[in-house]
């Protein structure tokens, strides 16, 4: 990279719309070579976010540092960012080559070095056999990393990427996040990745912002969101599908809807709080040995390949989802064991 440097800071940034925050305090800091992901549903505030660091947006509040250079001041193209988008926004009339070389002309860089940097682009995403080709002649996948060689190709200290992935086929989705992640990987591009793909931004990120209503809600690895989501709002997010609203009854034993279970206790709780209880529908397991679990009754199954995905009624009445690899029918009984490590005990309404 031209740029050498350290990290980009934001230190309480904010960015309200008619009086009311889309972007509120956000705090966060990007080391060199990090690459970023912005998640969290429709509104939370994750394209404002991009847009302030882009500069498409001015702030409210609040200030960006590269180093120890204020940014936040600077117009958008004097930031030195690449941003890659959903739309790809290729020029229709230029072949693939045109539209990588695009930015080099305009910074009237010498022609040698025009070629070698537009050749050395298309082949990092692969394109080489299509170069010759209009964009019209490409297929959504290739259309974007056409779209994404044209922002690496100018060597950005910074590439901001808004769901560069929504308009692709599943099967396509799953390429690029690999392309991304490997194109990252050998160029050591900081990256600022929008998405409201839970997996997307676990599987491709070092680090995650999770936003709700403008908010931050939790920075961490994945493996620290997936884990220990700070709330039951992460929780819900990272596929904590049963919720459960019980009462804490001592120590780390929850209660409600006629079940009594042992957790992990999130936060400040104390006996006789309300709580809500999280797990993930694969941490309930199906008791091995009749007697030893909590009854339930199947309602409806949903066959997924190698396991079954199954709604099951406890005699409380209380509905859960669990993913199991046996060959539950609607109407068949069945036993469940929860892991203790796995159930997640948050203060209710946080
Ligand atoms: P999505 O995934 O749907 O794009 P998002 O997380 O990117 O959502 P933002 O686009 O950042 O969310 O919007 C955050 C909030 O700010 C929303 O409530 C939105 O309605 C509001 N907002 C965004 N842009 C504007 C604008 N130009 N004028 C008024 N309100 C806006």
């Amino acid at each position: 990279m031209t740029d050498g440097f350290q990290e980009l800071r934001l230190d309480g940034v904010s960015r309200s719309f008619g009086g009311s925050d889309a972007l509120a305090d956000l705090d966060l800091t990007i080391r060199r070579g990090e690459f970023i992901a912005l998640l969290g549903p429709s509104g939370c505030g994750k394209s404002t976010a991009l847009n302030c660091l882009a500069g498409l947006l001015p702030l409210t509040r609040g200030s960006i540092w590269r180093d120890d250079t204020r940014l936040d001041t600077l117009p958008a193209e004097r930031r030195g960012f690449g941003m890659v988008f959903q739309n790809y926004a290729l020029f229709p009339h230029m072949t693939v080559r045109g539209n990588v070389a695009f930015g080099l002309r305009m910074r009237r860089l010498p022609r040698a070095e025009i070629n070698r940097r537009t050749d050395e682009a298309i082949r990092l995403v692969r394109l080489d056999e299509h170069a010759a080709k209009l964009p019209g002649q490409l297929s959504g996948g290739q259309q974007q990393r056409v779209a994404i060689a044209r922002a690496v190709v100018l060597e950005p200290s910074l590439v901001l990427m808004d769901e560069p992935l929504s308009n692709l086929d599943a099967m396509l989705r799953l390429e690029m996040r690999t392309e991304i992640r490997r194109l990252h990987q050998s160029l050591g591009l900081t990256t600022v990745y929008v998405t409201h793909d839970q997996e997307e931004a676990l599987s491709m990120s070092d680090r995650l912002v999770v936003l709700r209503g403008g908010r931050v809600q939790q920075i961490g690895t994945p493996e620290q969101v997936h884990t220990q989501p700070a709330n039951r709002h992460v929780a819900g997010f990272m596929g904590y599908r049963n919720i459960l609203p019980m009462r804490l009854k001592e120590g780390s034993v929850v209660e409600g809807g006629g079940l009594t279970l042992r957790g992990t206790k999130v936060g400040e709780i104390a006996a006789g709080d309300a709580v809500e209880a999280a797990i993930r529908p694969e941490d309930i397991h199906l008791a091995a040995h009749p007697g030893e679990g909590i009854e339930v009754t199947t309602e409806v199954v949903e066959y997924q390949g190698r396991e079954v995905a199954a709604e099951v009624r406890t005699p409380g009445g209380v509905l859960l989802h669990l993913r199991t690899d046996r060959a539950l029918k609607p109407g068949d009984k069945a036993e469940l064991v929860f892991d203790p490590d796995r159930l997640l005990i948050f203060p209710e309404g946080d």
